[in-house]
This record gives C-alpha cells, sequence and structure tokens, in this order.
C-alpha cells in the first residue's frame, strides 16, 4: 500500500535525539542529578486529592503564574506557562515565526532552535560564535543587518558550551533588532548573571522574553515544565498558539508545590556548582581542553590528549558511564560533555575519565 507523503520539508530533516542506553552513570542530558525533596511529593499528594479530575485545567494557570511572578518580582500577566521550556520555544516560533519570517541562531548553541523553528516554517540563520563561544558585537550587528530576524536565540548559559552571553550582546541585540530576542535560561540558576534583571529596568512593551524550566534546578524533567517572563501583550497572542487547556491540573499543582521549596533547590544549585569547580578543576589536570562553565554541565575537548572525542565517549561508555558525544556537532570537532552529577557520580566519572585517557 502506497504511505501517505509527510511535508517535503520534513523528509529532510533529522530529529532530535540523544542515546538512552542502559549505564550506571548517565550523565548526558544535564538533568537534576537528585529527586525533589521528600516532603515536596507528601506535599504534592495532599494538594492532588483536590483536583476536580471531571473539569477541565484552569486554563490560564493563574495561581500558578501568579506565585511564578512573585518569585521574579513581575506581574503574572508576563509569565507564559508550558509543558517543558521546549514547548514555551515553539509557543514562541508559531508566535513570532512561520512562513517567510527569519529566526537567528548563534551557533554552536541548542539545536531545537533550528529544529522548532523550521517545524515552524521559518528559515533559520545561523551565525557562528567565536572561538571562546562567545557573540562577538560585530558579528552580531552584522547578522542583524543582514538577516532581519523576526526572532532570535541566545542562550544564557549556552547549551553546550556552559558560556553565559553578555549583557553587551543582549543590550545590542535589543537594540538593534526589531524583532523579538529570546534568552534561553534554562540553566540561569548556576550562572552569575540573568537577563531578568533588564526587565526591571525596561519599559515592558521591550521585545525581551527569558525562557526557564523546571527540568533542571527543579528536579522535575519528568513533569515536562517550563515558562517564559515576556512583556504582557504577547500573552493573548502565545493563548492563540497554544491548544486549549495545554497545562494540566496535576502539572499546575507540581509547579506550584516545588516553588514552596526554593532554599532547598538553592542548596542544590551550590552543591552542583562547588561540585562543578572540582569535577573542572581535576578534569584540567588530566589534560583535556576545559571551558569554564556556569551552567551545571562542562564542555571539554580530547584533542590535547591525541584522542578523538569519539574514541573517549566509547571509551567511557564501556566503563558505563554515559556523557553527551558532541563531537560530530559542527564547530565542536573532539568535544564531549559532561553533566554533574552527585559527589558520588562526578567521582566515578573522573575515574573512567582518567583510565579513558590513558
Ligand atoms: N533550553 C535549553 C538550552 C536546554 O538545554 C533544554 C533542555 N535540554 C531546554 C531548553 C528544554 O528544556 P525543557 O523542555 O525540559 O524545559
Amino acid at each position: 500500500m502506497k504511505r501517505p507523503l509527510v511535508r517535503d520539508d520534513l523528509k529532510s530533516m533529522e530529529g532530535y535525539h540523544s542515546p538512552q542506553v542502559e549505564v550506571d552513570i548517565r550523565l548526558n542530558t544535564n538533568e537534576a542529578p537528585f529527586p525533589p525533596p521528600e516532603e515536596f511529593e507528601t506535599v504534592f499528594l495532599q494538594e492532588v486529592k483536590k483536583v476536580d479530575w471531571n473539569r477541565y485545567p484552569d486554563r490560564l494557570a493563574w495561581s500558578l503564574r501568579e506565585d511564578l511572578a512573585e518569585l521574579h518580582q513581575v506581574e503574572p500577566e508576563q509569565i507564559f506557562v508550558a509543558n517543558g521550556s521546549n514547548e514555551v520555544l515553539q509557543t514562541i516560533c508559531l508566535t513570532f515565526g512561520g512562513h517567510q519570517r527569519t529566526a537567528l541562531t548563534f551557533e554552536p548553541t541548542y539545536a531545537m532552535y533550528g529544529q522548532i523553528a523550521r517545524i515552524a516554517q521559518c528559515r533559520v540563520a545561523e551565525t557562528q560564535r567565536d572561538e571562546t563561544f562567545q557573540i562577538r558585537l560585530e558579528a552580531l550587528e552584522r547578522a542583524i543587518e543582514v538577516e532581519k530576524p523576526d526572532l532570535m536565540f541566545l542562550c544564557s548559559p549556552n547549551n553546550p558550551t556552559g558560556t553565559p552571553e553578555s549583557l553587551d550582546v543582549i543590550e545590542a541585540s535589543l537594540g538593534l533588532s526589531s524583532g523579538v530576542v529570546v534568552v534561553d535560561e534554562a540553566y540561569g540558576q548556576f550562572a552569575d548573571f540573568t537577563a531578568l534583571d533588564l526587565l526591571d529596568e525596561r519599559d515592558p512593551s521591550e521585545s525581551l522574553i527569558v525562557t526557564r524550566t523546571f527540568s533542571k534546578t527543579w528536579s522535575m524533567a519528568g513533569v515536562r515544565l517550563g515558562y517564559c517572563v515576556a512583556p504582557p501583550w504577547m500573552f493573548e497572542e502565545f493563548q492563540k498558539v497554544v491548544l486549549p487547556y495545554h497545562l494540566d491540573s496535576v502539572k499546575q499543582i507540581a509547579g506550584r508545590v516545588a516553588l514552596r521549596f526554593q532554599d532547598q533547590m538553592e542548596q542544590r544549585v551550590a552543591q552542583i556548582s562547588s561540585e562543578r569547580n572540582r569535577v573542572s578543576e581535576a578534569m584540567t589536570q588530566f589534560g583535556v581542553q576545559v571551558w569554564p562553565s556556569q551552567a551545571n554541565f562542562i564542555l571539554f575537548g580530547t584533542a590535547p590528549c591525541d584522542l578523538s572525542g569519539e574514541e573517549v565517549w566509547k571509551r567511557l561508555l564501556e566503563r558505563s558511564v554515559l556523557v553527551r558525544n558532541c563531537s560530530g556537532w559542527p564547530g565542536l570537532t573532539d568535544c564531549l560533555r559532561v553533566t554533574l552529577g552527585t559527589e558520588q557520580e562526578n567521582t566515578i566519572f573522573l575515574e573512567a575519565l582518567q583510565e579513558a585517557l590513558q
């Protein structure tokens, strides 16, 4: 029987995937290494008992948006919530992208920007970062002038390099582009700098959107919850794009309950950041190239050790340690990315790496 044809542009596209193999130490997807605090589960289960199962959820997710607004000292109207920050990014692409519109990315960066934008029928323009993975102001200016992006993606700290974007770059983007400037802060809590600070100072009609997720710091990758802080006028447009009741009642509760444990989350961020320093220092001593990270992962290059990234990745896998193999990605030859785990997992990773490099 003949198969119906998919869209022409889908045929040539590859999906985004990270291998999910069985290993003892899984450090490849930048999740939190620990579950949420124990009390989270108790409170969550109590709250879930109150759900009206036969009724649709609050379509505006108002209480959750109020709580998030309080967290960031903004208005609830500025908060939009979706099923993971990927869905937030998709909503932004569907709202500001589409046919004959352009999305600008700064490579290497999170591959989903290009992927989601293409699915939303945008043209994707790619500009290269410099050798330290920073965006040079001249390159930024030129890209905005030539490509005239309707939306652009900055990522701070940038995945997979771990480097934060500079305030200069974000301000220049806002000043020069007439499109939307998205600053993806999926790992924002691990960094010294947040673009959320700019929201206080700017006229709320500006084009800045800052996205965040519950998947990393909040230990809730399994729940799929993300949000953005945006100018209030955008909310109504986003609501046209998402499906009715896209955010279920249980998820809204999970988000609200998680926010009650902010202190514990901050302690975990501090713990992971201190592990990041320990692991980076040890790796530097092994002779690999380590890029300074402000996230919960570290990018490293194996070339100074005369080994290919692919080879080191395989040797780590033989030792039941899974990291992200970025070595085939443009601009990342022989690079691997390791997510910080628990102290014990990190120690096992370091031992495995030391062996792998011999
Ligand atoms: N942005 C960046 C930079 C990421 O690395 C990720 C997760 N890999 C996401 C967004 C999506 O996160 P989620 O959909 O789990 O919120």
